[in-house]
């Protein structure tokens, strides 16, 4: 009989529950069910198909884009006694020659392998003589034509169900986008599949949005403030800018590398080498760095530049904290740097569709930056999952900042965008609030509207300002496909404040005050997160620095990543614990049978030697 999921999680990889609709998940497709799972990044995606594919009988295997992230789960499984491989363009022949033969005689549980890789006709045809458990598809966003990631080979993929219409596949993605997820189902044809979306919320990182003033002081409080000794990840929008901070950032005394497309192949796999092997190095990067890496621990992500849209922002903030443990996203907004990105935008070799869905996803990235609302209420709300009360854990939850009653305006907008038929943008309503007297407005007769004239208590730039924030409350959408018009948000939401029953919060002068703040000199930094990893004692964190020294040595001796021996969770949870035999230490998260096994010794031995 084959083992229980719950039997492989405990046994296998240490933990003593599953997390969110893993469990579902799992049945579903133990069960030969097929699947498409959204799970925010650390969401725990991994489990979902690793546990099928150990229950049912034959291989599971894996696609997957990128061979750094293939090689880190391979050592992750193989440290947990999972018999895994990974097979790629990287290996020498005689290294793939011996996973072939593995996989012929079925000694693999989980095969890992790279798209362009599978989709050769010798590689399909040897998956024809194995027995295979079941297909995963991640990062599956790649079929995605509209997405960053877009990788031609995934639209391919189909052909697994073709040629292996009885084995299921589950695909999955952290891409949280509506559009996306239409798309991922109709290109690999999952139609039969169940779709599992889990919260994408990230509760253990702290947003921090701050105006640029002086980046690099302000980079360098925050960093001294609170993550000495921590690995991070620095985004900047220029290779020369990476090159610049980078330098600047190891003259400070830490331990920074560059990475960027312009650096020679080894010198970035080196650097990207270090930042998963070593502990406390911080990476400065252009957007290109971060996919395919799964370090549990990276404590925070800085963007010095603005990213291109809050899809882009939450994909790369999201990279911080995945073990669950607290962290920090912080993010410089410059008035620059907007104009720059338009004029990228403008000088771009996209069609005017694409350039026009640019512009719109820079504005509502801009709307972010310049709400009052907590951020996390403004992000679970674009990504369509509304957050009722605000998170206590971003920087505007802990300092408000100053804010006016904006019913009226808002109630003003709405009417107006709703009697000039939902169709028109920001430009235009603000001409017929204020009363212009423009070709356009004489051409729709706007001037013979109720709401034509009413809104004179304000100035164009504030209106602009108004008309922003009502998109970033949802009161207004922004339609991204037509001409960019304006139309009332959901019902729910809009009627309570045209009735007067609900009052809408504003921040005052948002694009004003930003000004000010940059042109003087108020430069706060972000507070401490609370209840950082949570060692409160001295002493502990004197046993946990100890434990990670030696995580460190047993690492480097098998050229693995730290993280896979153990995460910073296990190492805190032994440092407080501070088991005195293996069979107190199994009770520990993390620590599986071969774990155990391995390294339970060595642990217990420099336990045991703190504390006499
Ligand atoms: P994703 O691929 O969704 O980004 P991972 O699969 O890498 O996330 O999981 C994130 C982290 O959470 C990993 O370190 C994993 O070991 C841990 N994890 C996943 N599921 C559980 C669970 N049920 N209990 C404890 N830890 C878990
Ligand atoms: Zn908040």
């Amino acid at each position: 009989m084959s083992p229980s999921p719950d039997n492989i999680l405990r046994r296998v990889f240490g933990f003593d529950s599953f997390r969110g609709r893993q469990e579902e998940i799992i049945t579903h497709v133990v069960n030969g069910g097929e699947a498409l799972v959204l799970m925010p990044t650390g969401g725990g995606k991994s489990l979902c198909y690793q546990i099928p594919a150990l229950c049912r009988s034959g291989m599971g295997v894996v696609v997957s884009p990128l061979i750094a992230l293939m090689r880190d789960q391979v050592d992750a499984l193989k440290q947990l006694g999972v018999r895994a491989a990974a097979l790629n363009s990287a290996l020498g022949n005689g290294e793939a020659g011996r996973i072939i033969e593995q996989m012929r005689s079925g000694e693999l549980d989980l095969l890992y392998v790279a798209p362009e890789r599978l989709l050769m006709d010798g590689t399909l045809s040897l998956l024809g003589e194995c027995k295979i458990s079941l297909f995963a598809i991640d990062e599956a966003h790649c079929v995605s034509q509209w997405g960053h990631d877009f990788r031609p080979e995934y639209l391919k993929l189909t052909i697994l169900h073709e040629r292996f219409p009885n084995v299921p596949r589950i695909a999955l993605t952290a891409t949280a986008d509506v559009p996306t997820r239409g798309e991922i189902v109709k290109k690999l044809k999952l139609e039969g599949g169940r779709v599992f979306i889990s919260s994408f919320d990230r509760p253990n990182i702290r947003y921090h949005v701050m105006p640029k003033a002086k980046p690099r002081e302000q980079l360098l409080r925050f960093l001294k403030k609170d993550h000495a000794k921590e690995s991070g990840i620095v985004y900047c929008l220029s290779r020369a800018r990476v090159e610049e901070i980078a330098a600047w950032l190891a003259q400070q005394g830490y331990n920074a590398l560059p990475y960027h497309a312009g650096l020679a192949t080894d010198v970035r796999s080196r650097n990207q080498d270090r930042f998963i092997k070593d502990e406390g190095v911080i990476i400065v990067a252009t957007i290109a760095f971060g996919m395919g890496i799964d370090k549990p621990d990276v404590r925070f992500v800085v963007h010095m530049d603005m990213p291109k849209s809050i899809e882009a922002y939450y994909q790369e903030t999201g990279r911080a904290g995945r073990d669950g443990l607290p962290s920090e996203a912080l993010l410089l907004y410059g008035i620059e740097d907007v104009a720059k990105l338009r004029s990228m935008i403008e000088g771009g070799e996209a069609n005017e569709q694409r350039k026009q869905l640019e512009r719109r996803k820079l504005d509502t990235l801009i709307g972010y930056c310049a709400s009052p609302r907590c951020r996390r209420q403004v992000l679970l709300e674009y990504f369509g999952e509304p957050l009722h009360e605000p998170c206590g854990n971003c920087d505007l939850c802990l300092h408000p900042v100053p804010t006016f009653d904006g019913t009226v305006a808002a109630q003003k907008a709405l009417s107006c965008a709703f009697r000039t038929g939902q169709r028109f943008g920001a430009a235009h309503l603000t001409d017929v609030l204020v009363g212009a007297d423009t070709e356009r407005v004489r051409q729709f007769r706007h001037n013979q509207l109720p709401t034509y004239g009413v809104g004179k208590e304000f100035s164009r730039t504030q209106w602009r300002d108004i008309f922003r924030q009502l998109v970033v409350h949802g009161l207004l959408i922004t339609d991204m496909e037509g001409h960019g018009g304006l139309r009332l948000g959901a019902d729910d939401l809009c009627r309570p404040v045209l009735r007067g029953e609900k009052k809408v919060t504003m921040r005052e002068d948002a694009t004003f005050a930003l000004q000010r703040e940059v042109k003087g000199k108020k430069l706060s930094s972000p507070d401490a997160p609370k209840g950082k990893p949570t060692l409160d004692n001295a002493d502990d964190e004197q046993l946990f620095q100890r434990l990670r020294t030696l995580r460190l040595t047993l690492a480097k001796a098998q050229n693995v990543p730290p993280y896979v021996i153990f995460h910073d969770t296990t190492l805190i949870a032994l440092a407080k614990a501070r088991p005195k035999t293996l069979q107190a230490m199994a009770g520990i998260s993390g620590l599986g049978t071969a774990k155990l096994e391995r390294y339970g010794n060595v642990f217990l031995k420099a336990i045991v030697e703190h504390t006499s």
